[in-house]
């Protein structure tokens, strides 16, 4: 069915679709191309000035993937895969932004985008059976459905030290990198934080820095990416039998086609053990390593730990000076249970004699001056400060509109006082007609996110189109649905080990946030079929009106 364009009408300048999608990103452009097709009138809101979301906003030196690229693409259309060829095993920013362009030019998306425009309120009005959009560029939308494909790692963090506006020299936030170049050679440079941009930005700044101080508050496993040409291996299945290799992918646990893993870590010999991990740490690939290695190595702290120790070894035989060995390795969490991340020469850049490590486990910054950062040991004058402090993950672009007022007035940031409550991560009760991306209570982060977006938008669309069809105009999650869905996540949680983890999967980055494991540990296949039971039973947990 040919899309509809988008109705205004003028009288109170109020634009009027069936649907509102809030974000542009890998989620939004698949959700303006699916509604379309499905025949509804859609707007999609965007605060930055063009497509990509996460591959728009993040242009740091050294941002890429860490999902091989060959899986971490759109998988709905064949054509489109064809079209499109990846120059390598982990493409850059620019490479992924140059893809999603691809994308919006091919199906003709930017014409439904309003760029430039924040959503900062959004109201069910009840009586009218529609949400109403507050925007920042004075236009509001009244809208049927609400989709909020906002992103979960969208909103950075603000920095938690003082003084950050007394400092006289260059600040950048890796989440907001600026589009003209920053020149950084011959710089005094200092990161903050070591998260997953701060592992891919540093051996780049410490190429170009005069000097490179890097402070670290967690260190983070980091393995070798080992970037070049995609496998040869995986580039033969893909391409021997896309659709099958595509549908293996659906139903796996990360989102990523490989098996379980079944052989038992204490069923191996040391030596094996070490075999498995040198293969795979030669391998360069993320998921391989979180997964393949042996099938406790995510759910049993001991299967979980003979692991730790092989990359603490590593990191260890890498890094010269002992004491920075030690600072750089982490004890604190089973591996995986935080985000690992990927990396190119990021321990080897602590042998570089121009940078420093500051941890600030020993010697906490203190504050930021006019002209550096000063601990409670040492002042450190640089010439820029580069924060890669990370987002207010799952939820944070989702709070940031506010408030959003549901049935009877509820305001969501009150339902979510104690930490996010949906059902399937998708719904939230008393807010009808709302929908979230990849919101806390589905895979989301932990999964190839490419393909549990794409399962997320055919589910919701397909939704959506089942009602009209049916005639029906509201749907809302039944709050014992919710509760069940809060049950069912605690217990999955327990067999998994992300909970004996203080990190962004558990809102422990971000003072005064709720605590608790945000998404979904059951993994991406078993989830689908969740989903898919939930239609097959007549909308299970759904009221619909
Ligand atoms: P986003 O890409 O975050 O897009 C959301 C958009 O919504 C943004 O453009 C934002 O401006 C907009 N928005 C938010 N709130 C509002 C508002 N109120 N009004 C208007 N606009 C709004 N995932 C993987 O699976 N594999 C990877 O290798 C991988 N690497 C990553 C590397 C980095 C550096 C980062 C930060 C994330 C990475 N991710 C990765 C996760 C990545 O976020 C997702 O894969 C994916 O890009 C998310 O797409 P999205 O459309 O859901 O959200």
């Amino acid at each position: 069915i040919a899309a509809r364009s988008s109705e205004t009408t003028n009288s109170d300048a109020t634009q009027q679709v069936d649907v509102a999608v809030v974000g542009a990103g890998f989620a939004g452009l698949y959700l303006l191309h699916r509604l379309r097709k499905a025949g509804f009138t859609v707007v999609v809101i965007e605060e930055a000035g063009d497509v990509g979301g996460t591959w728009y906003w993040n242009r740091y030196p050294g941002a890429r993937c860490d999902i091989q690229t060959i899986d971490y693409s759109y998988t709905f259309d064949p054509e489109l895969e064809s079209a499109w060829q990846w120059s390598e095993k982990y493409a850059t920013q620019p490479e992924i932004l140059r893809y999603l362009g691809f994308v919006a030019d091919r199906y003709d998306l930017r014409r439904d985008i309003r760029f430039g425009t924040k959503v900062t309120a959004a109201n069910w009005d009840e009586s009218a059976e529609r949400w109403r959009l507050t925007t920042s560029d004075g236009a509001d939308v009244s809208c049927r459905y609400y989709i909020m494909a906002t992103g979960c790692l969208s909103a950075p963090k603000p920095p938690e030290i003082d003084g950050v506006k007394d400092f006289k020299g260059e600040v950048y936030f890796t989440g907001r990198w600026p589009h003209e170049e920053v020149k950084l050679a011959g710089k005094r440079i200092a990161v903050i934080g070591t998260g997953s941009s701060g592992i891919q930005s540093i051996p780049l700044l410490a190429e170009q820095a005069a000097h490179l101080t890097v402070f670290q508050r967690t260190p983070n496993f980091a393995l070798p990416a080992h970037n070049g040409p995609a496998p040869a291996d995986r580039t033969a299945m893909l391409q021997g039998d896309r659709a099958a290799y595509r549908e293996q992918a659906r139903w796996s646990l990360a989102g990523v086609p490989y098996p379980q893993q079944m052989a038992v870590s204490w069923q191996l010999s040391d030596a094996e053990r070490r075999e498995r991990f040198e293969q795979a740490w030669a391998a360069g690939d993320l998921v391989h390593i979180l997964t393949q290695l042996w099938a406790d190595q995510g759910v049993d702290v001991d299967g979980n730990a003979l692991l730790a120790d092989l990359i603490r070894e590593k990191i260890r035989n890498i890094v010269k000076e002992p004491e920075m060995a030690e600072a750089l390795t982490p004890h604190d969490h089973p591996f995986g249970a935080k985000r690992p991340c990927l990396d190119t020469n990021y321990y080897a850049t602590y042998n570089r004699p121009n940078v420093t490590l500051v941890n600030l486990r020993q010697e906490p910054i203190t504050s930021i001056t006019a002209s550096g950062i000063t601990t409670d040991k040492r002042t450190f004058d640089v010439d820029m400060i580069v924060f890669a402090t990370g987002f207010d993950a799952m939820t944070g672009a989702i709070k940031a509109v506010h408030p959003i007022t549901g049935r009877n007035g509820k305001s969501l940031s009150d339902v979510w006082a104690s930490g996010p409550q949906t059902y399937l991560g998708l719904t939230v009760s008393g807010f009808p007609n709302l929908f979230l991306i990849t919101g806390p209570g589905s895979p989301s982060v932990l999964s190839n996110m490419a393909v549990s977006i794409e399962q997320h938008v055919d589910w919701v669309v397909d939704r959506l189109a089942a009602l009209r069809e049916a005639g029906f105009t509201t749907i809302d999650a039944t709050e014992t649905a919710q509760a069940g869905w809060a049950q069912h996540m605690a217990d999955c949680s327990m067999l998994t080990l992300h909970r004996l983890a203080n990190t962004w999967y558990t809102g422990a980055n971000v003072p005064g946030k709720a605590r608790g494991v945000m998404p979904y540990t059951g993994g991406v296949g078993p989830y689908r079929s969740i989903c898919n039971e939930v239609v097959a039973r007549g909308m299970l947990g759904f009221k619909l009106s």
